[in-house]
């Protein structure tokens, strides 16, 4: 059996498509779904399903395995249990309880759509593919799955998972991108049972994440193995193809911990139009040609906070990696020389106990530092003239007159 192009795809769709096609259709009638109703994962969405809880759930799950997402979905829905709490809740609110989750503009979109449908939208959402799509921060997968699985809209919707089951069963050979994407769209249309369309949909994202993986497809316990191409010849592993992967760029990153005298940080909030928009962090930023971490530390607290600071011992340094880059995060203890912070290139700043850090809504690697940032505060508790020296704030006192941080 060879493997079809995507232009072939097209091209010969009509006659020599058609058998597989009508093949694989009665398959996921007669087996797949059947296999759904029996190996479904119990997970939290699947208990009551409402057009808004099927929202929160779909776009936190964009990005994000089932597993991980379970967790957080039961605490933000006993947090915003509807619409109207979740219109009224202040974004930093909303922030916290998608803290981890990443790809926090999310959050703010849910947020938004919230205030839209309560405030316009008539306190539902639109039961309409189209209408949903032209909603805030919905895109034509979020669209298809919550007007399949919220109002049974015979749409079908197409994740990663699903891509990947379609690339395997039809040897799909277009790399990963709009083509295949594509490709695969207008097969789950052709596929799906009509009237059917949420089971069809969770049944074929279900196998993706629990039979069909990525890495070592279980081809024996599948459904659909009887009319999988790849598994007859073999060669699941090789769909989807691969594009050749772009070379991921790594910042090397300073942040300053700087603590006052009382022991609070100095945290800056990030503006809502950047890249994690509405979190809170250690002020900072990358690291420029030649400079010595001290010297980017306290630049970028000059640009962001207008203050001058003097960059003393490393805390911590965390690795990330984002969807498009990886960083390298330094974060430094930072005392305040001269000047009070200002909102320069941040959309706000405050000054925070040690203890009461985690109030708010941060990033991943910040929460890193905030972890270390304990340990160390624990550490100094016992054995408080070795650190104290490190963190204090002089700007307002005697300079010769180190203070002792009670870091509470
Ligand atoms: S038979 Fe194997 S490759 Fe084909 S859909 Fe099932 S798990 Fe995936």
């Amino acid at each position: 059996m060879t493997s079809l192009n995507r232009g072939a795809v097209e091209r010969v769709r009509p006659v020599q498509l058609a058998p597989l096609i009508a093949a694989v259709r009665t398959s996921i009638v007669r087996q797949l779904l059947p296999w759904f109703r029996r190996h479904a994962r119990a997970l939290p969405w699947r208990r009551r399903r409402t057009p808004y809880r099927v929202l929160v759930s779909e776009l936190m799950l964009q990005q994000t395995r089932a597993d991980q997402a379970a967790p957080y979905f039961e605490r933000f829905i006993r947090r915003f249990p509807d619409w109207r709490a979740l219109a009224a809740a202040d974004e930093a609110d909303v922030l916290k309880a998608w803290e981890g989750l990443g790809y926090y503009a999310r959050a703010r979109n849910l947020r938004r759509l919230a205030q839209w449908i309560v405030n316009k939208g008539g306190g539902r959402l639109p039961k309409s593919v189209d209408a949903l799509r032209r909603l805030p921060g919905i895109g034509p997968y979020t669209a298809a799955a919550v007007g399949s699985l919220a109002f049974g809209l015979d749409a079908a919707a197409v994740d990663g998972n699903v891509r990947r089951v379609l690339a395997r069963v039809f040897e799909l050979s277009a790399p990963r991108g709009v083509s295949l994407e594509a490709e695969c769209r207008r097969l789950a249309a052709d596929l799906l049972p009509k009237g059917r369309a949420g089971a069809f949909n969770e049944a074929m994202m279900e196998l993706g994440a629990v039979v069909c993986l990525p890495r070592a497809p279980r081809c024996t316990d599948c459904p659909l193995r009887g009319v999988c191409r790849s598994a007859a010849t073999g060669t699941p592993e090789q769909y989807p193809r691969r594009a050749p992967r772009k070379r991921v760029p790594h910042y090397v990153v300073g942040a300053a911990v700087t603590l006052d005298a009382r022991g609070r940080a100095l945290i800056a909030q990030r503006k809502s139009e950047e890249m994690l928009g509405g979190l809170w962090e250690f002020p900072g930023g990358k690291i420029e040609p030649g400079e010595t971490m001290a010297e980017c530390i306290a630049r970028e607290l000059k640009e962001e906070l207008g203050i001058e600071i003097e960059v003393g011992e490393r805390l911590t340094v965390v690795r990330h990696a984002y969807s498009h880059f990886t960083i390298e995060l330094h974060a430094h203890f930072a005392r305040r020389i001269r000047g009070r912070p200002r909102r320069i290139h941040c959309a706000d700043f405050a000054w925070v106990p040690v203890a009461r850090l985690r109030d708010r809504p941060f990033s991943r690697a910040d929460l890193r530092i905030i972890e270390a940032l304990e340990a160390w505060v624990a550490a100094a508790r016992s054995h408080p003239r070795g650190r104290a020296s490190n963190i204090s704030d002089t700007s307002d006192r005697p300079q010769t007159s180190p203070v002792t941080v009670s870091a509470t």
